[in-house]
């Protein structure tokens, strides 16, 4: 049987070379060839011996997923529609900016979770993608976005597990595709860019301390357990006061002195400022010490079954300045590539397009607010 490396972290690697009779170091010669050079086959992997290069083509593939569609927006946002098998789609979404290059990535084809703001959520889950599936999404979009732009060095500086899915539902296969992404043998990201987004499952934020510590963002969306079981179902089994004991205990371990907290502005459902003024409680009930969470404020992306609609902008500005004035820093997404969003729709009648994520994430850039204590402070990175 020929397995996908694509599959492996370094270590992971080591183990397959040593069972084909090779030195371990072996690995870090052909870890380099696939991640940093794009190498697909092994022909070109000149540095590496006939012999080896022989077994490899017998018993090895790199596997890329299949590209079913791509869009660019006239601001450089691409998002592609990788086939994954069975009728399943996922997306994949660039989001280039000044100083930095955002690839958001998918863990699972649908999800379980079930937001009710979420159309991924609405469709249901279908099945978790390996850690293949999801190292080949950076695997494609930084070796395709080098030749596009005509760059030789890296493109792609962070990384957001915030595509369709659960991460940590699908813990066992992200876990060596985040190691691969933090690998400087791979892409040598660094831990504080490569984060993972959750809605919450308690014990496997304690694992991810342990096991690879990157920065974390907490999808919370309401401030009492009352609205979150409702919007967030997930919340029945592990309330928000377990959320942010889990989150304090992985500050512990954090590569950042923060998490962040998701909150996507549902108009009339979490968006009042009594609503605004329950976190502000909740945030500084749970303060070990200092600041320790930021807000980022998301505009909902509205779709038919969910029956909800956006904040207006002036009550997520309002919204926002209550955190600020009480010192905690928020950010708002901004909305941008229109032009691609309208061509997800279209995309959504040819094949089983069960993300939205495009249309949500193309559609968003960060802008920073500030707290009025700390303007004289550079503004810290989403
Ligand atoms: N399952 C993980 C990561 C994927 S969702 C999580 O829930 O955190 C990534 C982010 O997109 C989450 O914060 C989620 O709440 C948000 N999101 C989902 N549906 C949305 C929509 N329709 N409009 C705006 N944001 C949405
Ligand atoms: Fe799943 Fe995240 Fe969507 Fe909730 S918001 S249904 S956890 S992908």
């Amino acid at each position: 049987m020929t397995v996908n490396l694509l599959d492996y972290d370094l270590e992971g690697l080591a183990v397959f070379c040593e069972r084909l009779g090779e030195k371990r170091y072996r690995a870090i010669q052909l870890f380099r060839w696939i991640h940093q050079k794009g190498a697909r086959q092994f022909d070109e992997m000149s540095d590496l011996a006939k012999s080896l290069r022989e077994k490899l083509a017998t018993t090895a593939v790199v596997k890329p997923l299949e590209v079913l569609s791509q869009h660019i927006s006239e601001d450089g946002t691409i998002k592609w529609l990788f086939d994954v098998g069975g009728g399943d789609a996922v997306e994949t979404v660039f989001i280039p900016e000044d100083d930095r290059g955002t690839l958001c990535i998918s863990s699972q084809a649908g999800c379980a979770v079930g937001c009710r703001f979420c159309s991924t959520g609405h469709q249901g889950f279908s099945r978790n993608l390996t850690t293949g599936e999801i190292v080949a999404q950076l695997w494609f979009a930084e070796h395709f976005l080098r030749q596009h732009l005509g760059r030789q060095e890296r493109v792609i500086s962070n990384v957001v597990m915030m595509g369709m899915g659960e991460p940590l539902q699908n813990y066992s296969e992200l876990v060596p595709a985040l190691k691969v992404m933090l690998d400087d043998h791979g892409y040598g990201l660094s831990r504080r860019r490569v984060t993972v987004s959750t809605s919450g499952v308690v014990p496997m934020i304690d694992r991810l301390a342990l096991d690879c510590p990157v920065a974390l963002a907490v999808s919370l969306h309401a401030p009492d357990d009352a609205l979150r079981d409702n919007l967030v179902p997930l919340n029945r089994k592990y309330p928000i006061a377990e959320l942010l004991d889990a989150c304090n205990r992985y500050l512990g371990h954090a590569p950042r002195d923060f998490i962040t907290f998701e909150y996507c502005m549902l108009d009339g459902v979490n968006d009042q400022l009594a609503h605004a003024q329950q976190l502000v409680e909740l945030v500084k009930a749970h303060a070990t010490g200092g600041v320790w969470c930021k807000f980022n404020l998301i505009p909902f992306n509205p779709f038919p079954a969910s029956g909800l609609h956006k904040s207006s902008k002036e009550q997520v500005l309002k919204f926002a300045k209550v955190l600020l004035d009480a010192g905690i820093v928020t950010t708002v997404r901004k909305t941008r590539g229109d032009d691609i969003d309208a061509a997800c729709g279209q995309l959504a009648g040819d094949v089983k397009d069960r993300t939205g994520v495009a249309s949500r994430m193309a559609r968003q850039r960060t802008i920073m607010l500030q707290p009025v204590a700390s303007l004289a402070s550079p503004p810290a990175e989403l």
